[in-house]
């Protein structure tokens, strides 16, 4: 049996039907279907390996804590929530870690703000928590300790860790300290209540374990930290560290080895993978091509988790990089690939205040044109990404938010996801107010719209390549596309179609009217 039992809820151990993007299915409400078909969409069960329920593959950041663990000697393994029960009255430690504990990150808070219902990540999470095996563990006195990229959302949810029993929430990368509050809770001493692990205690390369077993989707980080320093952003704040090639393998073929044969390259700018001194901000060519080859060598196909806009022009401009990457990447088993790509704004003077990094190596003032370019570029060489807008950002005003719609409008003809998300206080604007939804302008509603409408069409484009590698893809694809319909139906009988150019010559509210009921339940996201 298990001493120190590691887990999640359902939304998070899962692989998305091997499709990443799939996952932010779970940031919204359930609509139009049971939740249960629902979670069968967007975030199936996950296979498990042995009797104890250990699962095939988990989350990459719980397994590296699994890892770490091990390493430090201790009968520490990740159990798949619906096999928790078999540990119930044995665990010793419960650790948890999750994206999204609440539902107050910025996909989730925006679904939940439009919609006013829960969203199914913060649902599965509260009913994993009100589970029985969680209920006998704290009732038998196991320690609880909650990490993960939420971690911070706990300050908000005082109440739900008294009524959980959360012991202790460590908030930054766990490594040099996982081992210390284990011991402490193994003993039975009290933990800190909040542990916050400073950027100058990251751990360095050595003391980042290799994972053990398999990572969703065979995700596999190559790097942690980003230089780019963006306002908004908790990455912000940590040191750059790159992985040697011989570690970055290792975890490829422990996925391997499992049956896990395609991959995500994970960093927060997979372009910046080897960049060097003094900006750390220019691609270098060498590293990348060996970097693909070295994936390319053991996975049928790679996606990339992240990837920055100026590292793509300036890639291309300088050495055709994107087209040299792509002849790597594209081949028999795969013919795109994906990423999420941060455009956040399109005012350059919003950009200038929140994220005057961003465009570097380039002048911010050509923010807009650069990720035009950009969309031209991935489109050439058949990368179909995920970009994120972020809305009511601290000091923005509504031409900052027109110059956005306006950059939507460029990319009309590009096959790629465009979400918009309200500005969620983290990074260095951690003290800053939370966007209040109940307050959304006009512009931001028509912005919201145009995204929709946007999504809507260049869904339909996306799904006819997306389960290409899939023996299953023909059954899945008509599912998906009906979902999509559906959206569109209602999206038609709300008036919620905005097309490119509608906003001109309107004049925008500041803010709308709204009843008491949605301020008290906007706040109540927060
Ligand atoms: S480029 Fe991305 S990861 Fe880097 S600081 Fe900006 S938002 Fe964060």
């Amino acid at each position: 049996m298990v001493e120190v039992v590691l887990t999640t809820d359902r939304t998070m151990m899962s692989n998305h039907h091997h499709k990443e993007f799939l996952g932010f299915g779970t940031t919204g409400p359930v609509m139009l279907v049971p939740e249960k078909f629902w979670l069968f969409l967007f975030a199936p069960k996950m296979k498990v390996i042995d009797k104890d329920g250990r699962p095939l593959e988990a989350p990459y950041g719980l397994r590296k804590i699994e890892a770490k663990l091990i390493d430090d000697g201790f009968d520490a393994a990740i159990i798949d929530p619906d096999h928790l029960h078999k540990h119930a009255k044995t665990a010793k430690v419960l650790l948890l870690s999750h994206h999204d504990y609440f539902g107050f990150g910025p996909p989730s808070s925006t679904f939940a703000s439009i919609f006013k219902r829960e969203t199914v990540n913060a649902r599965s999470f509260a009913r994993l928590m009100e589970s029985p095996a969680i209920r006998e563990m704290k009732k038998r006195g196991v320690k609880i300790i909650a990490g993960g990229p939420a971690a911070w959302h706990w300050k908000y949810r005082r109440d739900k860790m008294k009524k959980w029993g959360i012991d202790c929430v460590v908030e930054g990368e766990g490594e040099r300290v996982v081992g210390e509050l284990v011991n402490m809770a193994l003993k039975g001493e009290k933990l800190p209540e909040f542990y916050t692990v400073k950027p100058s205690n990251s751990p360095s390369v050595d003391e980042i374990s290799d994972i053990k077993l398999p990572s969703v989707n065979g995700i596999v980080e190559v790097m942690r930290g980003c230089p780019r320093g963006c306002k908004f952003c908790s990455v912000t704040l940590r040191p750059l560290r790159y992985y040697p090639y011989e570690k970055i393998e290792r975890e490829i073929l422990v996925n391997v080895k499992h049956g896990v044969r395609d991959g995500i390259i994970h960093s927060e700018d997979v372009l910046l993978y080897g960049a060097g001194r003094p900006s750390y901000i220019i691609p270098n060519e060498e590293k990348l091509i060996k970097l693909h080859k070295l994936f390319k060598k053991h996975y049928r196909r790679i996606v990339w988790a992240h990837a920055s806009i100026a590292a793509i022009v300036k890639g291309q401009r300088d050495t055709k990089l994107m087209d040299k990457l792509a002849e790597i990447i594209l081949d028999d088993n795969q013919s795109w690939w994906g990423a999420e790509i941060g455009v956040e704004t399109g005012s350059p003077r919003l950009a200038k205040i929140i994220m005057p990094q961003k465009a570097k190596p380039f002048d911010t003032e050509e923010w807009p044109e650069l990720v035009i370019e950009a969309a031209g570029i991935m489109e050439d060489v058949g990368m179909q990404p995920a970009m994120t807008l972020i809305a009511g950002l601290p000091e923005e005003r509504e031409e900052d938010v027109i110059k956005t719609l306006e950059l939507v409008d460029e990319l009309w003809d590009f096959k790629a996801i465009i979400m918009p998300m309200f500005f969620v206080p983290m990074g260095l604007l951690n003290n800053e107010k939370w966007f209040e939804a109940y307050n959304l302008s006009d512009v931001h509603i028509e912005l919201l719209k145009r995204c929709l409408t946007h999504g809507i069409r260049q869904g339909k484009n996306i799904l006819k390549r997306y389960f290409e590698d899939r023996w299953y893809g023909p059954l899945l694809m008509p599912i998906y596309r009906s979902f999509i319909d559906i959206i569109e139906w209602q999206a038609r009988k709300r008036n919620y179609i905005s097309e490119p150019g509608s906003h001109k010559g309107k004049k925008f509210r500041k803010s709308q009217t709204c009843d008491p009921e949605y301020v008290d339940w906007d706040k109540m996201c927060r």
